[in-house]
Order: structure tokens, then C-alpha cells, then sequence
């Protein structure tokens, strides 16, 4: 029997030391580039489980902006917009 061992902690927290592990969070607004973005609910970041503190790293901002470019893609799409 194998122990499943979901959602390690990534590192500790630099506000407050607590676990920081990946985490889904509904309606989670994030400064991106020059302005802000509304994170897709599917799309799961890097949060300290004490303090609530979000890390973006470079990558995840890559992915951030991939899930969002294909979450407009979609909407085009359900729209019937071709380009
Ligand atoms: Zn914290």
C-alpha cells in the first residue's frame, strides 16, 4: 500500500514561517505585468497555509498568463468569434 503524500510543503514562509503549499483559491486577484488579473478558480499557487501570503514565481506567472490566454480563447470561441 502506497501512502499518498498530496500537497508538500514547498518551502517556509518569509512573512511568517508557516507551510507554504499549493493551493486553489476562489476569485484570487493578482498583480500581473501593468495591471491586475482575476487567477482562473482551477488555477492553483504557491500560499502559506498560516498567513494566506501568495508567491508568484516567474514560471507560475508564465502559466498564469498561458491559463489565462486560453480562458479568452474559450470565450471567443463560446462567442463564435473567429480571428
Ligand atoms: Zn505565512
Amino acid at each position: 500500500m502506497t501512502k499518498k503524500k498530496n500537497n508538500p510543503k514547498l518551502f517556509a514562509c518569509g512573512q511568517c514561517g508557516g507551510d507554504v503549499v499549493m493551493s486553489k483559491k476562489t476569485g484570487h486577484v493578482e498583480s500581473f505585468r501593468s495591471g491586475k488579473v482575476k487567477v482562473p478558480d482551477s488555477f492553483s499557487m504557491p500560499k502559506c497555509k498560516k498567513c494566506g501570503e501568495i508567491y508568484f514565481s516567474g514560471d507560475r506567472e508564465a502559466e498564469l498568463a498561458h491559463a489565462i490566454i486560453e480562458k479568452l480563447l474559450k470565450i471567443l470561441n463560446e462567442k463564435g468569434i473567429r480571428y
